[in-house]
């Protein structure tokens, strides 16, 4: 077995976000993998009633309050992601050379070529265009619109079709309609939940992202947003430091990105989201079969060890368990061996450099004061940086700077505190007295065993002279305890 244990309290830096699903929604699991390490439950709003989604916050909630941890959760939305109806026996065998009709107006398939589709194609796609069915395995091409709700498609390849499974068009222009009908629903759901994040698939533009903030505005949401790159134009040089910007944070959704892009531009695209994401101090997440073989095996593969732990050294905040957690046999070992993934490479191999300095935002005090407290604290070997934090922007601009100690955040903001659950290396706490608790936050975990049996902890208070104020961070101590 691979997993890795040390004597001294290891806290892992880089955070672990599971997909919550069938295979682990019940109460025994949702607490075994909060204990075994994840820090963020992703909800997966492809699926699932308003019901199901409602029950399992309220027992993250439960749970988490009990054990004291703080777990983000983040709702996650399909976007534009157009699937197939459902098919006479749920499947449609396809030969290279046959057309297809993909007809928006079928409501029941009849068992011939014409096959219902869950979204009208005909305005948006042009002949010429690919269309891949069912992760890639069916290509087609769009050679004709035969009528207002119809495209005809030629297929490239034998394969088999199955039911409600997902379109991806890559080189097809949606004009700006990345938020659909159902998006705006389940934000107004969300709005009503628990929820930390919010996840928009199929981002185009850094104005998908803008709309999304209006609307959760005007839903009263306190949810901040993470970008799914996953399309060609989010991927271009022209866009992808702007949704960086606009948002705050990102996935990089490798999964539908493979279909999207190439499967071979996904490692690249990875470091240099990674990269802009550091400079920006916005979160990055490492999303989609990180550890995909232990669906099926109690143990990773040797080339899912690497991605993890190059994903580590590449400083992203967050890997990501997909089908993982959700359904595969072995949520709980999947997490301890991410874990232990994580915490081995920590602790051997230090986060790359990137070009760029931090510059989170206008902030120049607060980006330089953050650094200065990062660079203090590693100089003087200090045991834990101490964040007075009241939105989040000075724990989030101090962990951008990649520490290699643990970074403390203390907050008097509930929510903010879950949130600060996906930012690297930050464990968060809130306390009522919230922005001026920093070193008596520290005397306590002192108390508790937080940092071993150390006689003399050392720590760095970075605050705000008048605390509470946003965007007031002006002061850094040192304070041995
Ligand atoms: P999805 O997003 O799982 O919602 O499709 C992640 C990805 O595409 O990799
Ligand atoms: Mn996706």
């Amino acid at each position: 077995m691979l997993y890795y244990y040390s004597m001294k309290p290891i806290y892992k830096r880089t955070k672990i976000l599971a997909t919550i699903g069938p295979a682990s929604d019940s109460e025994e699991m949702i607490e075994k993998l909060i204990e075994g390490g994840i820090n963020g439950a992703r909800l997966n709003f492809s699926h699932g009633s308003y019901e199901e989604h409602g029950a399992k916050i309220a027992k993250i909630r439960e749970i988490s309050a009990r054990l004291g941890k703080q777990v983000a959760i983040l709702q996650d939305l399909q976007g534009p992601k157009i699937r197939l109806g459902d098919l006479v026996d749920n499947r449609f065998e396809v030969a290279e050379g046959d057309e297809i009709v993909l007809d928006y107006a079928i409501e029941q398939h009849d068992g011939s070529a014409n096959l219902p589709v869950q979204y009208n194609l005909a305005e948006k796609v042009k002949v010429g265009e690919p269309v891949f069915i069912f992760d890639g395995k069916v290509k087609t091409e769009v050679v004709e619109i035969p009528s207002s709700t119809a495209i005809k498609l030629k297929v490239l390849n034998k394969g088999t079709l199955a039911s409600r499974k997902g379109l991806n068009l890559p080189d097809t222009d949606f004009g700006g309609d990345v938020i659909t009908e159902k998006d705006k629903r389940d934000m107004e759901f969300g709005a009503t939940q628990d929820i930390d994040y919010v996840a928009m698939s199929f981002v185009q533009t850094a104005e998908d992202i803008e709309a999304v903030r209006q609307i959760l505005l005007s839903l009263g949401s306190e949810a901040q947003i993470i970008a799914k790159i996953e399309t060609k134009k989010a991927v271009s040089d022209e866009e992808l430091e702007k949704i960086v910007i606009a948002a705050d944070g990102v996935m990089i959704a490798r999964g539908d990105m493979a279909y999207e892009v190439a499967p071979e531009a996904v490692p690249i695209v990875q470091r240099k989201t990674i990269a802009l994401c550091r400079k920006h101090g916005k979160i990055s997440i490492v999303a989609t079969q990180t550890m995909g073989s232990m669906v099926d095996n109690p143990q990773p593969s040797r080339a899912e060890v690497s991605d993890v732990a190059n994903a580590v050294i590449q400083g992203s905040d967050v890997v990501m368990l997909s089908d993982e957690s959700a359904t595969g046999k072995y949520p709980y070992e999947t997490v301890r061996a991410m874990r232990s993934v994580i915490r081995y490479t920590q602790e051997h191999a230090a986060v790359a450099p990137i070009d760029d300095i931090v510059e989170r935002g206008e902030n120049e005090a607060l980006n330089a004061i953050s650094l200065a407290a990062v660079e203090l604290a590693e100089q003087i070997d200090a045991d834990a940086i101490v964040v007075e934090t009241k939105s989040g922007q000075t724990a989030a601009t101090v962990a951008a700077n990649r520490p290699s100690l643990p970074i403390v955040s203390v907050t008097s903001s509930t929510r903010v505190a879950q949130q600060l659950g996906l930012n690297y290396g930050t464990r968060s706490f809130v306390r009522p007295d919230g922005e001026f608790a920093g070193y008596e936050l520290a005397k306590d975990l002192k108390a508790d065993g937080f940092f071993g049996d150390k006689e003399n902890v050392i720590v760095v208070i970075v605050s705000g002279r008048q605390p509470g104020l946003v965007g007031g961070t002006d002061t850094i101590r040192v304070r041995v305890i």
